[in-house]
């Protein structure tokens, strides 16, 4: 691991300041992922700006009926925070759904947030890679891509963003809360991540220097029918290859006042396509309105070889999901040989 200077602050306008007078500076705060990127090299700030001690570790209600997750807050005293298992229980799922209990005691929300790809390529310093070194090539195209992007990458990578809690925050719209030298601000979720484009370099939109402060729920947390599908290489401590963070809210006469698709493990972002849900609204919630959204959510996916399997995978698990979230009894649920 290289040098670096390290300084702890107590407040956030010192925590701005020092980031302001050191543009390679990296805040931390859990450190789950940014130590260990350090120590393979692939991330090498000049300087780290511990912000764990500032006040952001709260959990409380909004003047608006929703909820306010401080950064700093634990990934697992989010989990457990009653008014989250009550009231947003697809996040709570998510996040259990994530790493493994000590780096939840750990890793803090605003951190999660800002995990990078888990892309082998990118964590091998030996290798070109855009993402870590911009124009220098994407060897996971034409390499190995089993746990790469299908919908949304572009020609300079196809990675894939690794949080689940982050997927359940998108189906949620969430807020994300942030601070910088030119004053607060806040950006809704599907706007906080981006796609890769051109500018692969970039896995968000915060700007030099600012600092996420806190999440934002809305009121409407979906606690009645939400569902979050998680499919893995081994039943824990392992990054999704497809989730999905199904939410429902149902009349009496079983038709879908609203609908959420957030699909995980599939790109460089959260992946919603909101008109596709809007197509749902009315129905009646069944099977086959379910494997429609599906399709049109999916129409867009290329493979990249190796995660071919992706495709056929994630259209099952959004249409279980939905089935569970809904609460279809077992016989009224697709067979599995009835999917294509
Ligand atoms: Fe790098 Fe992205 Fe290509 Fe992976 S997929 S090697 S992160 S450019």
């Amino acid at each position: 691991m290289r040098p670096f200077d390290y300084t702890a602050v107590a407040s956030v306008d010192d925590a701005l300041r020092e980031a302001g007078e050191s543009p390679e500076c990296r805040f931390i705060a859990g450190g789950t992922n940014l130590l260990d990127l350090m120590k393979e090299d692939v991330m090498r700030p000049v300087k780290l700006v511990d912000i764990s001690r500032l006040p952001l570790d709260r959990i409380e209600p909004t003047p608006g009926g929703g909820l306010l997750l401080g950064a700093l807050a634990r990934n697992a005293d989010t989990a457990y925070h009653p008014l989250v298992q009550q009231r947003y229980p697809l996040l709570a799922q998510a996040l259990l759904a994530g790493a493994s209990p000590q780096l939840r005691n750990m890793a803090s929300n605003g951190g999660n947030l800002l995990q990078r790809t888990r892309c082998f390529y990118f964590y091998d310093v030996a290798v070109p890679c855009n993402k870590r070194e911009p124009g220098s090539g994407c060897p996971a195209r034409g390499g190995l891509n089993r746990i790469h992007a299908v919908l949304g990458a572009s020609e300079h990578c196809i990675a894939t963003h690794p949080s689940d809690f982050c997927v359940a925050l998108a189906a949620l719209d969430a807020r994300v809360h942030v601070r910088g030298s030119g004053g607060a601000r806040t950006i809704a979720f599907a706007d906080f991540h981006r796609l890769p484009g051109d500018r692969p370099e970039l896995d968000n939109t915060l700007a030099p220097g600012e600092l996420i402060t806190g999440i934002e729920l809305p009121e409407e947390g979906f606690a009645a029918h939400a569902v979050y599908l998680k499919l893995r290489d081994r039943q824990s401590y392992a990054f999704a290859l497809v989730s999905v963070a199904a939410a429902l809210d149902v009349d009496d006469d079983g038709r879908l006042r609203d609908i959420r698709v957030a699909l995980g493990g599939v790109a460089h972002k959260p992946w919603r396509k909101r008109a596709a849900e809007q197509g749902c609204v009315g129905q009646r919630a069944s099977t086959g309105v379910f494997a429609e959204l599906a399709d049109a959510l999916m129409a867009e996916a290329i493979g990249q070889g190796d995660n071919d399997f992706k495709i056929p995978l994630a259209r099952r698990a959004i249409v279980r999901a939905l089935e569970k979230a809904a609460g279809l009894p077992a016989d009224k649920r697709a067979a599995p040989e009835s999917f294509s």
